[in-house]
């Protein structure tokens, strides 16, 4: 008798703490947004795009449903003409409020099923080059999607504690986010950024460089999203043990036809050159701009690589070969900046000072 009694209670309980919905940590990159509940992990991640109809009235319409996300990057250069899929934060910064908000909110839904009970706190991390305004845009869209209260983080911050760095020491460390649309190089010490380069050349950057490459060489016309499967696929920084190779399809420029060709991971490489050595001139000048005593650290703590581009090989040996500092890329990097907000979530009162909130 007891004994059931005390099992309702507990049922009871759990019934009372489900009513509140999870705390939400959520990267908003340029490429993908990611949603990290703190105790579950990762819960969300999908590309950071939305479709919307190009001429109705009013003018931004999702289209029911596959609006947003992996549907929506999938109609990248394969809508017609009435549909756009748009990626609302291409350049790190916030190109289109209403759509970022669309795509947030659609995000949020997505992984919080149940809209009653106790809403959540979020920590939203977005890239460093954000206005005030724009900072302010997310707050709000993340408010509208039923947030209680939106703490921001600036990307690397967020990134570099998803990595396991502890950033609140005095003691310099240096992360490199490679993203999507936005590189991001960063000296934190003390919980704070000293040294920031942000700059616009990162993933998309190499898929373009693929294209004009593929166009230069093979007068063959391919895709972006051809162009980033064959940069995933067999895309290095550094000569390989063994050199691999892949076959794209394209349109023949000369014929105006479909035609196939082999490609070396040797050319990928060559083609990827110019935006993988702008990526190392920042961080080569952001270590010249840092003072003395947290320059002289990083040669104990390193450079830890985060983000999408971190996952392409032979790039920690290149950066560590051109800065003689170790690199280190940091578990699963794509994830890492998600990892933070949840640690951060968790940590609302130990981090107050890293975060900003309204
Ligand atoms: P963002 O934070 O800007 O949204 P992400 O950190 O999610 O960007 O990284 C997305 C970029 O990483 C894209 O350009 C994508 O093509 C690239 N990427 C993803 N996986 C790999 C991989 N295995 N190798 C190389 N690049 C990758
Ligand atoms: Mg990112």
């Amino acid at each position: 008798m007891a004994d059931s009694f005390g099992l309702s209670i507990r049922k009871m309980l759990n019934v009372t703490m489900n009513l509140g919905a999870s705390d939400l940590g959520i990267d908003l990159g340029t490429a993908n947004t990611l949603v990290c509940v703190p105790g579950k992990g990762v819960v969300l991640m999908e590309p950071s795009v939305v479709a919307v109809r190009a001429n109705s009235n009013p003018p931004i319409v999702p289209l029911n449903g596959r609006a947003v996300g992996y549907e929506a990057k999938k109609m990248i250069e394969r809508t017609p003409e009435s549909i756009k899929a748009i990626r609302p934060l291409k350049d790190g910064v916030i190109a289109d409020f209403q759509i970022t908000e669309i795509m947030l909110r659609y995000f949020i839904r997505k992984v919080q099923k149940r809209s009653w009970g106790v809403r959540p706190r979020m920590v939203v991390s977005v890239p460093s080059g954000i206005t005030a305004v724009e900072e302010k845009a997310v707050r709000n869209s993340a408010v509208n999607a039923g947030a209680r209260r939106v703490h921001t983080v600036a990307e690397p911050k967020a990134g570099a504690i998803g990595a396991g760095i502890r950033i609140s020491e005095p003691i310099g460390v240096m992360v490199i986010d490679i993203g999507g649309g936005t590189s991001e190089v960063a000296v934190l010490s003390l919980g704070e950024v000293v040294t920031l380069e942000s700059l616009p050349i990162a993933g998309d950057e190499m898929d373009e460089a693929i294209i004009s490459y593929v166009r230069e060489m093979y007068g063959l016309e391919i895709g972006h999203r051809t162009a980033e499967a064959v940069k995933i696929s067999i895309a290095s920084a550094y000569p390989l043990e063994e050199e691999v190779s892949y076959e794209i399809r394209g349109k023949d420029i000369a014929a105006g036809l479909p035609r196939r060709l082999q490609i070396s991971s040797a050319e990928i490489r060559e083609a990827i050159h110019d935006p993988v050595y702008k990526i190392i001139d920042a961080a080569k000048s952001c270590l010249d701009r840092t003072p003395p005593e947290l320059a002289s650290d990083l040669l104990d703590t390193g450079i830890t690589l985060l983000g999408g581009g971190a996952m392409i090989p032979g790039l920690r040996e290149l950066i560590s070969e051109e800065t003689g500092l170790t690199v280190q890329v940091a578990e699963d990097p794509i994830k890492a900046v998600a990892r933070g907000t949840a640690i951060l979530l968790e940590k609302l009162d130990e981090y107050e000072d890293v975060l900003e909130a309204d």
